[in-house]
């Protein structure tokens, strides 16, 4: 395959052990976009997305990000390539506080004015993290959490930002604030992979939707044209 792509993956199988969780993933993604992936529970979102990171390792198949495989990258080349990911369930370190868990979010940058740039560009995005600076991440709400891991991954400047489920768990009011701020970020020029079982809203932001069911893609469209699909209607937006 030719690199034409920002990133591509092209034909993954990845496995837990014996278990085959991707079948044959096939997908692209191109600079500025926001690309949704779908699907229920334990179909192979989350697994496609730590293929990207370098958290699981394909078995077959290739990973091209700017022209260059990443297909058996560690996760930190990965990272330092300029992919990010906000894993699900957020995983902010609780007994850090909210400046703490955005420094290590910049782990590879060592110069300090950098690091504080990069603290107020979040700040930018996520004002209640600048009133809670000081505060241990753990007893922060569950919305705040996860602007904290947004924030995080934010530290590293990525150039690709993928998101595994951040409604998760969250109100209707918090979910439609960090979908907000996700068409800001894109609007400012981040391209974004966005992981949700909450297809409504994510097919609502995004430019293109892939569906999976059983680490096989078996639907892929602009995100408009995959809502009204009757099979997606049927599957994920009752
Ligand atoms: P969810 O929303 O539940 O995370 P998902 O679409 O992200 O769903 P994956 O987490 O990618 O699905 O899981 C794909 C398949 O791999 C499932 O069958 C799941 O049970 C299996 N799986 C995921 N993680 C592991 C693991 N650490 N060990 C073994 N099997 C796993």
């Amino acid at each position: 395959t030719t690199a034409n792509h920002f990133l591509e993956v092209n034909k993954i199988d990845s496995f837990y052990s014996q278990i085959q969780a991707l079948d044959g993933i096939d997908l692209f993604i191109d600079k500025g976009e926001i690309v949704t992936l779908i699907g229920s529970n334990g179909a192979g979102k989350s697994t496609t997305l730590k293929s990207i990171s370098g958290q699981v390792r394909p078995k077959k198949g290739s990973i091209i990000f700017e022209g260059k495989e990443i297909t058996k990258n560690q996760a930190h080349q990965t990272a330092l390539l300029g992919i990010a990911q906000v894993p699900e369930g957020r995983r902010i370190f609780p007994r850090l506080s909210v400046r703490e868990n955005l420094q290590i979010g910049a782990f590879s940058v060592k110069d300090k004015n950098v690091i504080a740039e990069r603290i107020e560009r979040v700040f930018t995005y996520f004002p209640r993290l600048k009133e809670r600076l000081n505060q241990k991440g753990g007893t922060m709400s569950g919305g705040e959490q996860q602007m904290l891991a947004i924030g995080r991954a934010l530290m590293m400047k990525p150039k690709l930002l993928m998101l595994d489920e951040p409604s998760m768990g969250l109100a209707p009011i918090i979910v439609e604030q960090i979908f907000d701020i996700i068409k800001e970020m894109n609007k400012e020029g981040m391209t974004i992979l966005l992981v949700e079982q909450n297809a409504y809203q994510a097919l609502q932001i995004a430019d293109r939707g892939y569906v999976i069911q059983t680490g096989q893609i078996v639907l892929n469209g602009k995100g408009g044209e995959l809502m009204k699909n009757e099979q997606v209607r049927e599957a994920y937006l009752a």
